[in-house]
């Protein structure tokens, strides 16, 4: 469980702008999706996974599935057709 440093952690004054973060968000702004990435196995992203957590799909920016190859991707509009179960 890794929790990201803050501004107060370096001894910063916690001033109007800065608030506190709340880890426990089930749903991150749209700003910050992008960021959110996993580096779960390529065929992984299981429970475990920070995306998956978020509740949001894996994607480019995952180290090792890059939201293609996982579990957690996000469904390819043009696979809809032929969806495939091949475990
Ligand atoms: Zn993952
Ligand atoms: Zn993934």
């Amino acid at each position: 469980m890794r929790r990201p440093l803050q501004p107060t952690d370096w001894g910063w004054k916690l001033e109007d702008i800065l608030t506190p973060v709340n880890t426990d968000r089930p749903i991150a702004p749209d700003t910050l999706l992008n960021m959110i990435s996993c580096g779960c196995k390529a065929d992984g992203c299981g429970l475990s996974c920070g995306c998956r957590k978020m509740g949001v799909h894996c994607s480019a920016v995952c180290t090792k599935c890059t939201g293609q190859t996982c579990n957690n991707a996000a469904p390819m509009p043009s696979l809809l057709d032929t969806k495939r179960e091949a475990e």
